[in-house]
């Protein structure tokens, strides 16, 4: 048996049907609080689910024509919305072993199903990424946080690894930037 999951940008150009095994649900789920989740998506981490073989996605389930593909890494490729940006789904790129695929919680629309149904948190990954634990400190849902992608090594740092980095002058600046730099932001104190 079947079941079909649908990811859909904020835009409604892209819509995305999804064939899972429905003996595999809840899907497995997880957050990544890395940095190219955090610039790609401008949220302090990304939800993602269902790490399955990329074959799932290419036979019956291609990125639809109007998503855009970039390759944020040696190992992720990415899947926008060419209109709106929503942030998609993620592949390994041609190529690259293990062959994999995940899909954005936040981009799924359920249905008549519930999401207890359809995906369950296991951890946090990628908390090295953002120096001090970054948004993983509010979260207190007893999940295990890694440092790293792949349970290699708890850690947990709680205080701030290395100092704010003032840019100018006196005055402390807090800066931003999308993945590819193409768009960046300094914030002054007033
Ligand atoms: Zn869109
Ligand atoms: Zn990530």
């Amino acid at each position: 048996m079947t079941t079909r999951l649908t990811l859909r940008c904020h835009s409604g150009q892209n819509t995305w049907s999804l064939p899972y095994p429905t003996a595999s649900l809840p899907l497995n789920a997880w957050y990544c609080h890395c940095s190219i989740c955090r610039h790609v998506s401008g949220a302090p981490f990304v939800a993602h689910l269902g790490q399955l073989p990329i074959s799932l996605c290419e036979s019956t389930a291609s990125p639809p024509a109007t998503s855009r593909a970039y390759n944020t890494s040696s190992k992720g490729r990415r899947y926008f919305c060419s209109k709106c940006g929503t942030y998609l789904a993620t592949s390994t790129p041609v190529g690259v072993k293990p062959e994999q695929w995940f899909a954005c919680v936040g981009a799924l629309e359920l249905g008549s199903l519930k999401a207890q149904e359809v995906y369950k948190f296991s951890e946090h990954y990628d908390l090295a990424s953002t120096v001090d634990g970054g948004f993983a400190r509010w979260l207190d849902d007893g999940l295990p946080k890694w440092v790293a992608w792949g349970p290699e090594e708890f850690h947990f740092p709680t205080e701030p690894l290395t100092p704010a980095r003032p840019t100018s002058g006196a005055k402390e600046a807090l800066n931003g930037a999308c993945h590819c730099g193409g768009v960046t932001l300094e914030l002054l104190q007033p």
